[in-house]
């Protein structure tokens, strides 16, 4: 494996300093012709790495693997995981590498990893490679849902290869550059949990802490303290989810972080008509991921992560009794945090300052209104931005119960001490007009295997500001024609 001697990178890579049973070393396989697609500069700068020196052929041949920068020493991480509530006792990168860490403009770390790099030791029956169309999307979603304010993973960088990759087809291969601020999942505790390894465990919660959770050091109960902030970011997270109508689509256990973020964007979708049991995803047949399910589906997850924690909890409870009642208060404590977060989001988007008791039910009305009206998401909430929402009529293919409670509502901000300007503002602040819908990012994926990547670059600066109207750009905004709608999405893999 060669070096980039221009490209400087400052790594810092604590993972790699972990014991070798926690990954393995490996190396991006080369390819052929690596060729950029798109880098993002705004991130390069938070990741305190020049952009300039990353828009060359060196930039290119790094982000395909096929030189490594100075400092990086590129690995696999070693997980297992919950696939549809199945367990697989290992699974790992099996088609990632990790390059390293660096430390961004905010001081915290953040990894730097390739996905499509070629195979490595947790490959299986995989080539380790990614196709261009999925490597679009997670691009499009993941720097989308950034600029939405949810946290998550984010892309440095996409790359051709040259090559081909057969999935149903042949279709041209591609590297996405993924960053995290850490690719630590549920399903690497598993992992250790799997084989009763409890001393990789004490290594792994401790390294969760210190990466993540720094103020559970300070704790009597560390690792209580460490599965309740996984807890209350996760609720957190999902909250966000159900208010943008995101369907993450593979919620297993190994694309669950401890971190928080929404990460392993695959068959992901956002919502058009409002239907808590809209599934995309092509391998989810009992609808286990649905929009509605994915609080309960996270509860679940975290539910495999209190399970790993247990002894190490037992040692500091001293009884393996007294373990096993703090998971489950913890646990307990999703359901409150869930509802209290995804009713903050809602009433935000209401345009609700003042809390009164009636406001979950006026939610809950507006979202049976719109299942039962067909009503399109993030249109309805946005319309509900302008003019008192009049607006939102329109999306209605039945308005009565729209209508109804148009009045409710209309009443209910007579409580409000702001003007109806001011509540605009805000609304508009947190109900979007620009989301990666399903078609839109499909047609770029078409023009993308035509060679024409304009519509990806145009996409992408449509998502750099959703909740800024801009009128030429209507057309993004609209829901799916009928012969539009993509009704499956995909993993790719
Ligand atoms: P995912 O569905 O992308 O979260 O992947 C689940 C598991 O399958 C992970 O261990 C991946 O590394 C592995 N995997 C997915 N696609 C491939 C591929 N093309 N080659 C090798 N491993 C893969
Ligand atoms: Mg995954």
């Amino acid at each position: 494996m060669t070096t980039a001697a221009a490209i400087h990178i400052s790594f810092d890579n604590s993972y790699a300093r972990l014991p070798q049973n926690f990954f393995a070393k490996v190396e991006p396989t080369w390819v052929r012709a690596p060729r950029l697609i798109h880098v993002n500069d705004e991130l390069a700068n938070f990741l305190n790495i020049d952009p300039g020196q990353l828009h060359s052929q060196e930039g290119a041949e790094v982000f395909a693997g096929n030189c490594i920068a100075t400092g990086s020493e590129p690995l696999a991480m070693a997980y297992a995981g919950h696939q549809f509530g199945g367990f697989v006792p290992q699974l790992g990168d099996g088609r990632a590498c990790m390059l390293g860490e660096v430390v961004a403009q905010d001081d915290k770390r953040y990894d730097i990893q390739l996905k499509g790099s070629g195979p490595t030791p947790f490959s299986r029956q995989g080539d380790g490679r990614a196709a261009l169309g999925p490597v679009l999307r997670e691009y499009l979603v993941s720097e989308a849902m950034h600029r939405l304010h949810v946290p998550t993973t984010r892309a440095l960088a996409a790359v051709l290869t040259g090559e081909a990759v057969l999935r149903e087809e042949m279709l041209p291969g591609a590297v996405l550059t993924r960053v995290a601020s850490s690719h630590l999942r549920v399903g690497t505790f598993e992992y250790f949990s799997a084989r009763k390894d409890t001393t990789s465990l004490h290594t792994l919660a401790n390294y969760a802490i210190s990466r993540h959770y720094p103020e559970a050091v300070e704790q009597p109960k560390r690792y209580r303290a460490l599965l309740e902030g996984v807890v209350r970011r996760q609720a957190a997270l999902v909250a966000q989810w159900m208010g943008l109508g995101f369907i993450h689509g593979v919620m297993n256990t190994d694309n669950t972080s401890i971190s928080g973020e929404t990460i392993d964007y695959g068959p992901c979708a956002f919502m058009e008509a409002h239907d808590p049991a809209t599934v995309f995803s092509a391998i989810d047949r009992q609808g286990r991921y649905a929009y509605g399910n994915q609080p309960k589906v996270m509860l679940w997850n975290l539910s495999r992560l209190g399970e790993t924690l247990l002894p190490l909890m037992a040692e500091e409870e001293g009884s393996q009794e007294a373990a096993l009642a703090t998971a489950y208060e913890v646990l307990n404590s999703f359901a409150p945090l869930y509802e209290a977060a995804y009713l903050r989001i809602f009433r935000a988007k209401l345009g609700l300052a003042q809390e009164q008791e009636e406001d979950a039910a006026l939610v809950k009305d507006l979202l049976e209104a719109m299942a039962e009206g067909r009503a399109d998401f993030t249109l309805m909430f946005r319309h509900l931005s302008e003019n008192d929402g009049f607006g939102a009529r329109e999306q209605f293919a039945q308005p009565a119960g729209f209508e109804a409670w148009h009045g409710r509502w209309l009443a209910r901000l007579t409580a409000e001490r702001v003007t109806q300007e001011e509540r605009n503002r805000a609304m508009q602040q947190t109900n979007p007009v620009y989301i990666p819908r399903n078609h839109l990012v499909q047609e770029v994926i078409d023009a993308a295997l035509r060679q024409d990547f304009a519509p990806f670059e145009q996409l992408l600066a449509v998502l750099d500001k959703p909740f800024q109207e801009r009128t030429v750009l209507q057309r993004f905004a609209a829901p799916a024609a009928l012969e539009q709608r993509v009704l499956q999405t995909f993993c790719g893999t």
